[in-house]
């Protein structure tokens, strides 16, 4: 039985291409990129390269980008950086409810720290409304952080129109991109965002590398203090080969997006529609949004997702429930919980997040496999009666 994976948002696997060109990094290259001589020459250039090839993926310069150990950095230092470097100017930020723990957790230490925040609420489709950004706009407001894309259900969050409200304002705009990178196409020469997070990992570079785009002029305080690497923005010598690995990870979106896109919108689709029209009391979660091509998060009533993962992992097929970052808790996801989920639908729900190296073959087989586990699952729930109510689920 072949391993199938559908957990793409909780990581994706190096490509060849990017292994091989990290791979000298790790042997003969091994140099520190700060030293003068020989041995630094080489390891110098294949950051500044990657800088170039990251700034060409995102269309800025390639002195906006810093490079961090992870999107989870990268969050920090573009919130932190900034809140402490306008802490003068005002305390006010605002988020939504619905962020990655990288930007949640990041905001609640900034509240202790003496800074108020404003956690914008969702709709159930899991999206924010422009009006409520604007009326929670104060005077002392100097950031404001909001997802590109979200990591659970794939919706996608109106940037463009939250950077022109920030920009209006002379508020700094933060956005985590960790999602949308790689999926749809990413311009920060179009865009009026200040600072933009993204993970090599997501984007078929490995772990433990990440960059933020930092629009020139704005200014951050360093979270990570050392060395004067990353123009004195980031201490700490520099994930040589990490960074090559984003950087050609980088150039690899870039060339494959759009054929990508269309083999995941097309897979996605179909592994959505065969399980609408498989299985009966489902919710497709954020469905009737604008969402990412390739997550499809589902929401099973009467059982528990944790048990149908637990199934399917039996056929070999990874899927998760919530987001890898609180799968393990009990608690349910806070995404969920924010569209006005009952705490019962968020547990049975399930994400598939697909990736380009996923077929229709894979997907047939989770649409054979799927119902009847759910059937099992649900033959066993003390909360299902056998319903006969209409199924209502969004697109
Ligand atoms: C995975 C993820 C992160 C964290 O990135 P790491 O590189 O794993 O630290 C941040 N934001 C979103 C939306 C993510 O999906």
């Amino acid at each position: 039985m072949d391993k199938i994976y559908f957990d793409h948002n909780a990581t994706t696997p190096v490509l060849d291409e990017v292994f091989d060109a990290m791979l000298p990094y790790l042997k003969e290259e091994w140099g520190n990129p700060s030293s003068i001589h020989w041995a630094g020459r080489v390891p110098k250039k294949a950051v500044e390269d990657a800088r170039e090839k990251v700034a060409a993926f995102l269309g800025c310069s390639p002195v906006e980008i810093i490079f961090t150990s992870s999107g989870t950095e990268s969050d920090n230092l573009g919130i932190k950086g900034l809140a402490y470097a306008k802490k003068k100017k005002g305390n006010h930020i605002i988020t939504t409810k619905v962020e990655h723990p990288a930007v949640l957790k990041t905001c609640k230490y900034l509240e202790k720290e003496g800074f108020e925040v404003t956690y914008l609420n969702v709709d159930e489709e899991g999206m924010i409304d422009l009006g409520d950004l604007k009326e929670s706009i104060r005077p002392e407001t100097i950031l404001i952080t909001v997802m590109y894309a979200n990591n659970e259900t794939g919706v996608i969050f109106p940037v463009e129109e939250i950077g022109r409200i920030a920009k209006e304002h002379k508020i700094t705009f933060h956005t985590d991109a960790v999602q949308a990178a790689g999926k749809i196409p990413i311009d920060t020469s179009s865009l009026d965002v200040d600072l933009l997070t993204i993970s090599g990992h997501k984007l078929y570079a490995p772990k433990g590398v990440g960059a933020l785009f930092v629009r020139r002029g704005t200014r951050l305080v360093p979270v990570i203090h050392g060395g004067h690497h990353e123009r004195n923005r980031r201490g700490g010598t520099e994930n040589v080969a990490g960074i090559v690995g984003l950087g050609t990870a980088c150039e690899i979106a870039t060339r494959d997006m759009e054929k990508e896109r269309a083999h995941l919108e097309k897979i996605t689709k179909r592994l959505e529609n065969g399980i609408i029209e498989r299985v009966p009391d489902i919710h497709i979660n954020g469905g009737g949004s604008p969402r990412l091509m390739n997550t499809s998060n589902i929401s099973f009533e009467f059982i528990e997702g944790e048990s149908i993962l637990l199934g399917l992992d039996m056929h070999q097929i990874a899927a998760s429930s919530g987001s890898a970052c609180t799968s393990g808790s009990l608690e349910p996801t806070h995404v969920l919980l924010a569209m006005g989920k009952t705490a019962e639908l968020s547990h049975g729900s399930i994400r598939f997040s697909l990736g380009r190296t996923n077929t229709v073959d894979e997907v047939d087989l989770l649409i054979d496999v799927l119902p009847p586990i759910v059937e099992r699952m649900r033959s066993m729930s003390p909360l299902y009666a056998g319903s006969n109510e209409p199924v209502v689920f969004k697109r």
